[in-house]
């Protein structure tokens, strides 16, 4: 484990039992594919790829598995903080979500119609998905979440 702490570029896997956290660490920007099914197939590729398996089976076996002992995500989140620098990722609202697609700008302009009025009123930017389309914006409750989790990061309470 000594390694990932230097880690400039982490980047993770998630397998199956894990989904509510792979949500959570795309949202904080990092490159993170979660595994549906047990292909062994994609574990391999994510190895391969030099990232971090995150797992809730100890059958799991390998240099860079993480197995997560919890089913509460703010407490997977800090046993992963343990093991894993995440304050160092590349940002909050870099990548979807759904897709892991890294974010595109666009222009103000464009998101009218397509997002609620009173936040096209009250929002200076916004970014898409180029894969599935979702346009995200600061001040969502997803930006709230990922605000209580920095805090939870840095072993604040909120
Ligand atoms: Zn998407």
């Amino acid at each position: 484990m000594s390694g990932m702490r230097s880690d400039t570029r982490l980047s993770f896997l998630c397998d199956r039992n894990l989904g509510k956290l792979a949500r959570w660490l795309r949202l904080m920007g990092f490159d993170t594919v979660y595994l549906r099914t047990n292909e062994p197939e994609g574990m391999r590729r994510a190895a391969d790829e030099g990232r971090v398996i995150l797992t809730r089976k100890a059958s799991v076996r390998g240099d860079r598995v993480v197995h997560i002992g919890h089913d509460r995500l703010s407490d997977q989140v800090r046993q992963l903080a343990g093991v894993c620098d995440l304050t160092q990722g590349p940002g909050a609202f870099t990548r979807c979500c759904l897709c892991n697609e890294i974010l595109t700008g666009m222009a103000r302009e464009d998101a009218r119609g397509k997002v609620p009025e009173y936040v096209y009123a009250t929002r200076e930017s916004f970014s898409r998905c180029p894969r599935c389309g979702r346009i995200y914006w600061r001040g969502t409750h997803h930006d709230r979440a990922s605000i209580r989790m920095q805090a939870l990061l840095k072993g604040g309470r909120t």
